[in-house]
């Protein structure tokens, strides 16, 4: 058996953290791509989720290595999420590409029938090294999101444009030739040194944008054309809620272990959308009132074209908007988006979101000074 996965941001790193400390034969795919795009784009159905076709393309272009088997979380809906592990399968088998699929999520609560997928997954159960293993992974994802959400916070303030993005790129690159959990640590730890080390500017206090939406578009940087990255450049501080380690403790392993879910996102969305429609809907509505009530100054919604949860979430953002008296601005992808035309909307709005703190600004002082 050789595994592989599909990509969304770092997860690889995870991923990776994982089947080298269970000592299992798997191949990682080449980077998300425009190729790995127009593979998937050619066998999905049209309407399909942009998701179900990137990770399409990983799939084929991980089997033209020798993968024979995909390891992929979720299986179960509302939205069509719950399809893809069927619809991936039988979109591959119809091709003659000859893989199976194996989901790493509780079926339907039933605890033996999730053992015998680790156990087929590690050739064994041996339960302290199960354990370990799921402890140390949970460990190597926490620190991949921290790091992360360091460059959120030394990109805007960077004195030298783009020294952030050369030492994060290196490190997403030369983690591929890195094994096991504790390597990975040593190398998120190192990264973290040297962005701690770059030079930036303690003075700045840049705009704070906050980014909800569809967990797939949000967290993958090809698919979401980099906009952290994008946004730090023009001086913005950016957020993401949704982050790898919390969709695997959240979605994974509190549906294994009876622990207290976080739900804050879900008392903050209360007013609006009470109940789980599928998807991250009630995380975009719950997470963007968090985000007003933090003081950030502007919102940015990301979701793959036809995403019902999130088209949902759209007709009600403005009356978060307006309720919260923060703007929201959102973007829809597909495998026809062009960069430029995003590149202008995203400006346009960090323009608007500068204009309005200004504003603002002038007026506190003009209250302070009595006039
Ligand atoms: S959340 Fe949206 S993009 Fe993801 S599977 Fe559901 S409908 Fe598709």
């Amino acid at each position: 058996m050789k595994i592989t996965f599909p990509h969304m941001g770092n997860t690889y790193i995870v991923a990776k953290s994982l089947l080298d400390d269970f000592e299992v034969d798997y191949v990682i795919p080449p980077f998300n791509s425009k190729k790995a795009l127009e593979i998937g784009t050619k066998y999905a159905p049209e309407m399909s989720c942009l998701p179900l076709k990137i990770n399409l393309g990983n799939y084929i272009e991980a089997f033209e290595e020798g993968a024979d088997t995909v390891l992929i979380t979720g299986g179960c809906g509302p939205c069509r999420f719950g399809y893809y592990c069927e619809m991936s399968r039988e979109i591959l088998n119809d091709n003659g590409f000859n893989m199976d699929i194996l989901t790493l999520e509780l079926p339907n609560g039933n605890l033996k029938e999730f053992m015998k997928r680790i156990r087929k997954l590690t050739g064994g159960f041996n339960i302290p090294k199960v354990i370990k293993v799921v402890k140390d992974t949970l460990h190597v994802s926490k620190k991949v999101d921290s790091l992360e959400k360091l460059t959120f916070k030394a990109r805007p303030r960077e004195v030298k444009k783009g020294s952030v993005d050369r030492v994060y790129k290196d490190f997403q690159k030369d983690i591929l030739n890195v094994k096991g959990s504790k390597q990975i640590l040593k190398s998120i730890e190192n990264t973290k040194n040297k962005i701690m080390r770059l030079e930036i500017d303690k003075d700045y206090e840049p705009l704070k944008v906050g980014i909800v939406g569809e967990i797939y578009t949000t967290i993958d940087f090809f698919t979401n054309l980099n906009i952290d990255s994008k946004l730090g450049g023009m001086g913005v501080e950016v957020d993401r809620a949704i982050t790898v380690s919390g969709w695997i403790t959240e979605h994974i392993l509190k549906a294994i272990i009876p622990y207290r879910k976080d739900i804050s996102y879900k008392e903050a969305s209360k007013p609006y959308l009470g109940a789980m429609i599928g998807g991250h809907a009630q995380e975009t509505i719950g997470n963007s009132v968090l985000y007003a009530n933090m003081g950030y100054d502007g919102i940015i919604q990301i979701y793959p074209l036809t995403c019902m949860p999130e088209i949902v979430a759209e007709s009600i953002l403005p009356s978060v908007e307006r309720d919260h008296d923060i703007p929201v601005l959102t973007l829809i992808l597909d495998e026809m988006t062009g960069e430029a035309g995003y590149i202008t909307r995203i400006e346009a709005f960090i323009d608007l979101l500068k204009k309005r703190k200004e504003r603002r600004e002038i007026g506190e002082e003009l209250i302070l000074s009595g006039n």
